[in-house]
């Protein structure tokens, strides 16, 4: 590859250290100071308390970040931002992903921002500008906020035509950390992935071939108690560009898995399971067994729980627990479905290939190497059991309710309660088959789940998944289950 992904990446980082900036390290991406907080999900959470004023801006670590940059870990698999339900399916959303960006607080503001962005993109990076397009924010009454002509103009300065120039609305391009406090418009940039025409109306629009790659806030305002705006002290760039994406374009891929940040990992994943060789990104209705979604799940999945447990997350039932417990029990079953991995120390056997691709940046992940495996394999070893039991029950409620074309809500509690299977896994399984759920019973079965979590520890214990072969035969009785050595295959 003429852009190898480090290569993309040390351009970034280089690029904005030529332009004063200091390289700030990852944050941990399990945020363990701030409870409002699942998993950091963008570049700027580290700096909160730098926009916020709690920071002293005389001290010498608040010189140090006047300008930063850097790539952070980022987790979008539960909470505000979920983008769970994409992955394997498109091209571009992953659980875990790294955020390029670059920081200005209180020193350079919209005009350098977005010189900086361009000519990183259309010089050093060399993309086409007629394969990109540029939004600025429109402007919203309801809010008394402006449309962002500086932007706009500053965007024509550059160069860029009025047909590659959009505007947005408050839900693309206004940033707002919450009800009070810091606020302002955004600009983003988008890129085309086939070129040769206008592709204006496509964007964010979902297309998979104009794909949003880089977000610019302007941190300009703080809204006030009673929901006033007023002009910030000091105003703060923050910007995200998305690294998966940017290496896609690079290496002129449709996708992000075809680049080289996936492939070793695709290569180890059927040198493990021997299974037949990922094929590429052909969109769903192409996958017609299953096998390249789960290539693409499972690695992403695999990345994610690596990142969180280096980081302190542990499988278990609650808050970032429970999300990593999900994501790894939901890759284990489309690994052993799909793939035909044998269980019991799976994961662990593909973390050394994602630590080869991401000790270079994060290095904490060889250092945790042991323990991650660690945990991977308890998990691991606690669910495969539970996972072939839980499919045949599955299947005894799938064929009761074929004709009615719904899973009862009361089923989706029994697996999540008896077999540890989280509900999403189970709405997941019901798709396969064209089964509805009913929504309304699953919402009352999470809410029993949500009571029983509430500080009663033995209920917790209670629907802990790692039952052992004598309380399974014993709830299978109970149940009247079948035998799962009867109908598992
Ligand atoms: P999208 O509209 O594509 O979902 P977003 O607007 O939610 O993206 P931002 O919150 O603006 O994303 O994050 C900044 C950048 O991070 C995006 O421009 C994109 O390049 C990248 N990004 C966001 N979500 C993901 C994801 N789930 N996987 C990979 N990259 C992502
Ligand atoms: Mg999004
Ligand atoms: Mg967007
Ligand atoms: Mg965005």
């Amino acid at each position: 590859h003429e852009w190898p992904a480090k290569k993309v990446r040390d351009t970034f980082l280089d690029f904005f250290k030529q332009k004063g900036h200091t390289f700030i390290p990852s944050s941990s991406v399990v945020p363990h100071d701030d409870p409002s907080l699942l998993f950091v999900n963008s570049g700027m959470c580290q700096y909160k308390s730098v926009f916020e004023g709690t920071l002293d801006p005389k001290s010498s670590i608040f010189s140090q970040l006047r300008r930063s940059t850097g790539s952070q870990k980022c987790i979008r698999a539960g909470g505000k931002h979920n983008d769970l339900d994409d992955v394997g399916k498109d091209s571009y959303h992953h659980t875990f992903f790294e955020m390029l960006g670059n920081w200005s607080f209180g020193d350079y503001f919209k005009k350098e921002a977005i010189e900086y962005a361009w000519e990183l993109l259309t010089q050093i990076y060399g993309l086409d500008p007629d394969r990109l397009y540029v939004t600025y924010f429109e402007g919203d009454a309801r809010y008394a906020l402006d449309s962002d002509d500086e932007a706009k103009n500053l965007w024509r300065a550059m160069g860029v035509l009025d047909d590659h120039i959009i505007k947005g609305n408050m839900k693309d391009n206004f940033w707002e950390m919450g009800e009070t406090g810091p606020c302002g418009p955004s600009i983003e940039l988008h890129y085309d992935k086939i070129g040769g025409r206008n592709a204006a109306h496509l964007v964010n629009q979902d297309d998979p071939n104009i794909i949003e790659i880089w977000n610019v806030v302007f941190m300009q305002f703080n809204r006030e108690a009673d929901k006033t705006l007023t002009l910030l002290p000091r105003q703060n760039i923050d910007t995200g560009l998305g690294f998966e994406r940017l290496v896609s374009i690079l290496q002129n891929k449709s996708s992000n898995y075809d680049t080289d940040i996936f492939f070793p990992l695709f290569q180890r994943i059927q040198e493990v399971t021997g299974t037949r060789p990922y094929m590429g990104m052909f969109g769903s209705e192409d996958d017609v067994d299953g096998v390249d979604t789960a290539y693409r799940v499972v690695a992403d999945h695999i990345r994610t729980c690596v990142i969180a447990i280096t980081d302190g997350a542990i499988p278990n039932n609650v808050g970032q627990g429970y999300v990593i417990r999900r994501i790894l029990r939901r890759g284990l079953r489309y690994a052993k479905k799909y793939l035909q991995a044998q269980l019991g120390s799976f994961f662990s056997s593909i973390v050394p290939t994602v630590i080869m691709q991401m000790e270079d940046i994060f290095p904490e992940v060889r250092e945790k190497e042991q323990m991650v495996k660690d945990i991977l394999d308890e998990e691991e070893k606690s669910f495969a059991v539970n996972l072939v039991r839980g499919e045949a029950m599955f299947n005894k409620f799938a064929e009761q309710c074929k004709d009615s074309k719904e899973l009862p809500g009361s089923c989706v509690w029994r697996l999540y309660d008896t077999y540890g299977f989280p509900m999403d896994l189970t709405k997941l399984m019901a798709e396969e088959k064209g089964l509805r759920i009913n929504d309304e019973e699953v919402a009352r079965a999470q809410e029993m789940a949500r009571e029983a979590s509430k500080g009663d520890d033995k209920k917790i214990t209670f629907s802990l998944p790692t039952l052992d072969v004598h309380q399974i035969a014993t709830l299978e009785k109970l149940h009247d289950l079948p035998k799962t050595d009867d109908t598992a295959k």
